[in-house]
C-alpha cells in the first residue's frame, strides 16, 4: 500500500483554564500540526503533533510544518510499512523527528484499517484494555498543589507528577512536602518534574531535604552530563525525559547506568516505530516508563494509548493526556479520555477513533 495524497492542517488547542505553567514557560494555546495520509486504494489515516510551546524541546509548531513540506513530495509513493517509511523520511531530512513522527503515527493508522487490525496489534499486541493514566500538574504554590493531588488520588489516577523549577528551591520543597502529606499512604506514585530547570546544587538539594518521600526525579537538570553529576549523591530514582532525544541517546542513558527509568514522549523519537524498540530496550534492562507526549488531541492521545497497552504492566508508570488540559475532542464519540485514572484502549482498526475533519478547516498544504 502506498501513499498518495499527503495533507496537513493546522490546529489550536487553547489550555482550559490556562496558563499551564512550566519551569520555562507558560502555554495558553498550543498550535498542533496535523497530517492526513491517503493511500492510492483511498484508506485514510491520521498523524500529528504538538510541541508544548517553543522552549519545551528543539521543536516548533511552525517547524513541524515546514520539516513535513520538505518532506511530502518525496513521500509520494511511498511504502508505509514502518521501516521502508522511515529509511525514506531520513533520506530526505536529517533529524526532526517530531515532524516525522506524524507521518509515522498516520502510517500506523492506515496499516492497522488496511490490515483490519488494531495499531497496538501492529506494535506486537496489547497486555490490557485499561491503560493507567497519570497527571501532571503545572507550578504551582504548594497548597494548590497538594489540593489538586487530593483531587486526582481520589479521581483514582494511580501516579501523580508533580511540576516544579522557575523559582526558588525552597518553594519546590515545600510543594513537594506538602503534597506528600496529601498522597502519603495511598498508593498514588510520585514523579517530581524540574523540566532541565534545577542546578545540580538545587537538585541535589531538593534531594537531601526529602529522604522519606519515594519520589523519582525527572530531568531535573539541563543535560546528561548534570544528571551524571548527581547520580551517585542523591538517593532518588532519576528518569531521564528531555534528555532522551533518541534511541542513542537512550542506549548510552540505560547502558551506563544512569537512570532509573524514561519520561519518554513518542513524538520525540520519531514515532510509534522507534517507540516499539524503546519499549523493548526497557524492557531488556528492566526499566520502568511512560508513553506519552509533549500536547495533542486525540490522534496522539490514541497512539500513545496503543503503545502503551503493549507495554509490560509492570514497567508502565503511565500514559499522560493531554486532554485532561484542552477542551473537546477531534472524534466526539471515542475521543480519548481518562476515567477513574485510566483510559480505555480505543477498538477498532487503526487507531480507532475518527476525527471531525471539519474541525481542523482547509489543509495549509496538500501534495
Ligand atoms: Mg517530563
Amino acid at each position: 500500500m502506498r501513499i498518495a495524497e499527503i495533507h496537513l492542517y493546522r490546529h489550536e488547542l487553547p489550555v482550559r483554564g490556562g496558563p499551564y505553567k512550566l519551569a520555562q514557560a507558560e502555554v495558553r494555546s498550543l498550535s498542533t500540526t496535523l497530517v492526513k495520509l491517503v493511500a492510492a486504494n483511498g484508506l485514510v489515516g491520521w498523524g500529528e503533533t504538538c510541541p508544548v510551546g517553543p522552549t519545551y524541546a528543539e521543536a516548533h509548531a511552525a517547524g513541524a510544518v515546514a520539516a513535513l513540506t520538505e518532506m511530502a513530495p518525496g513521500l509520494l509513493g511511498a511504502e508505509v510499512l514502518p521501516v521502508p517509511l522511515h529509511r525514506r523520511m531520513d533520506g530526505l531530512l536529517h533529524g526532526h523527528h517530531y515532524a516525522k513522527a506524524a507521518i509515522d503515527i498516520a502510517a500506523h493508522d492506515l496499516l492497522g484499517k488496511h490490515l483490519g487490525v488494531s495499531v497496538s496489534d501492529l506494535l506486537g499486541g496489547a497486555l490490557t484494555d485499561r491503560v493507567p493514566a497519570y497527571y501532571s500538574t503545572g507550578v504551582g504554590s504548594p497548597e494548590d498543589t497538594a489540593r489538586l493531588a487530593g483531587v486526582k488520588r481520589d479521581q483514582g489516577y494511580p501516579r501523580l507528577q508533580v511540576k516544579i523549577g522557575g523559582r526558588p528551591v525552597e518553594e519546590d520543597i515545600a510543594t513537594v512536602r506538602k503534597v506528600w502529606e496529601v498522597i502519603r499512604g495511598s498508593a498514588m506514585r510520585l514523579a517530581v518534574d524540574g523540566n532541565r530547570s534545577l542546578t545540580t546544587r538545587d537538585a541535589l538539594r531538593l534531594s537531601r531535604e526529602c529522604p522519606d518521600i519515594p519520589f523519582v526525579m525527572e530531568q531535573p537538570c539541563n543535560t546528561l552530563e548534570d544528571l551524571r553529576k548527581i547520580r551517585s549523591q542523591v538517593s532518588h530514582g532519576i528518569y531521564v525525559d528531555e534528555n532522551g532525544t533518541s534511541l542513542n541517546e537512550v542506549v548510552t542513558a540505560a547502558g551506563t547506568g544512569l537512570v532509573d527509568g524514561f519520561g519518554m514522549k513518542v513524538t520525540r523519537l520519531g514515532g510509534l516505530h522507534p517507540m516499539r524498540t524503546f519499549r523493548d530496550l526497557c524492557a531488556a534492562r528492566n526499566l520502568p516508563h511512560t508513553c506519552d507526549d509533549s500536547w495533542g488531541g486525540d490522534i496522539i492521545a490514541a497512539a500513545c494509548t496503543h503503545i502503551g497497552a503493549t507495554v509490560a504492566p509492570e514497567l508502565l508508570e503511565g500514559v499522560w493526556l493531554a486532554a485532561d488540559h484542552i477542551e473537546g475532542h477531534y472524534d466526539p464519540e471515542n475521543g480519548i479520555r481518562a476515567e477513574g485514572g485510566h483510559i480505555k484502549r480505543p477498538q477498532g482498526p487503526g487507531l480507532g477513533i475518527t476525527p471531525d475533519e471539519d474541525l481542523f478547516g482547509a489543509p495549509v498544504a496538500s501534495f
